[in-house]
């Protein structure tokens, strides 16, 4: 799909039913009209140009946050050579919050790390039926998995491809992603695992009002060197991680049609005059996962009981 038409398929996906949640829909379409992230938020500035593809950041972050060992160590890098579905760079999993990838550019190879984008006013926070999102003042977007239910609808309304899905849990499969180390880190002021672990200090923590400063001043201070745009700045109502480059940023894998407006802005309208249509969806995704899931416990039961 490209990214035009992930972008209608967006938007068309969330106008036929994600984003309005069963209650509180005007409530927060009027949230999204009006809040442009908390003034204080912190932060995380990403210059591309120093990457240099160690994946120290996904070790330390596996290690931080827990996760089952990958299925290639991270001194292994021959996975800057594979392809996912579709031809796509590595994506996020239930094993992996942040991937690096290398993309062949006009000016060679570059690396880029790749994470949820903390958004100031979040497509998966407002797609969500059950609130298991929340925008902390901090600036991380964190989930409550005693919340979660698994339908997925984060999933789709995420304009990065962000949300993962826990399918190697048969119990209780929940939504999996980036917490911006908020529990062991951010809460307590600190930076977040992966920044403190690159050797390259490719990523600058601060508040996000100053690192849009020091982006625009590290590109006015050397033109040569980056492209003028700080990526997030504005993109989807703007994101808490942010990014240089020195090529345009659809060289390196990045969605440069997502607009300046927070996702749900596109939907606000059609949500305060269909509301009805808008509260089976959810609803419909959730009974299609239990269905499946259901189905899977009864073929796992049917086997062990020919044993
Ligand atoms: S990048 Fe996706 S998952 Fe992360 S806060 Fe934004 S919408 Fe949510
Ligand atoms: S901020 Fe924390 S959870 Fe997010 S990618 Fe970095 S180490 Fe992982
Ligand atoms: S640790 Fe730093 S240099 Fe190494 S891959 Fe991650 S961002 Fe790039």
């Amino acid at each position: 799909m490209s990214e035009m038409d992930r972008r209608k398929f967006l938007k068309g996906s969330l106008a036929g039913g994600v984003v309005a949640a069963a209650t509180g829909v005007g409530a927060k379409a009027e949230a999204a009209r009006t809040f442009e992230g908390y003034a204080d938020s912190m932060g995380v500035l990403v210059d591309l140009t120093k990457c240099v593809g160690c994946r120290s950041c996904e070790a330390a972050c596996n290690k931080e946050q827990g996760l089952p060992a990958p299925d290639k160590p991270f001194d292994d890098f021959s996975v800057f050579d594979e392809h996912g579905h579709g031809g796509l760079k590595r994506r996020t999993s239930e094993k992996a919050y942040t991937v690096v990838n290398r993309y062949e550019t006009d000016k060679g190879p570059v690396f880029r790390k790749f994470q949820c984008n903390h958004c100031n006013e979040p497509a998966c926070l407002t797609s969500c039926f059950v609130n298991a999102y929340t925008k902390t003042r901090e600036g991380a977007v964190i989930y409550n998995p005693k919340v979660c239910v698994g339908c997925r609808t984060c999933m789709i309304a995420c304009p990065f491809y962000v949300p993962a899905y826990s399918y190697s849990s048969p119990i209780n499969p929940i939504i999996k992603k980036c917490i911006m180390c908020y529990d062991t880190r951010l809460k307590f002021g600190k930076p977040p695992a992966c920044v403190e672990a690159c050797p390259q200090e490719v990523m600058t923590f601060g508040k996000r009002k100053d690192l849009i400063k020091i982006g625009h001043q590290k590109i006015r201070s050397e033109p040569d060197k980056y492209i003028d745009h700080v990526y997030g700045e504005n993109e989807v109502g703007g994101t808490s991680w942010m990014y240089l480059s020195s090529v345009p940023f659809e060289q390196v894998g990045f969605s440069t049609h997502l607009g300046n407006q927070p996702i749900l802005n596109y939907v606000k309208d059609f949500l305060a005059i269909v509301p009805m249509v808008l509260c089976i969806w959810p609803a419909l995704f959730t009974g299609f996962h239990l269905l499946a899931h259901r189905k899977e416990a009864r073929k796992a039961e049917e086997e062990k009981s020919e044993k």
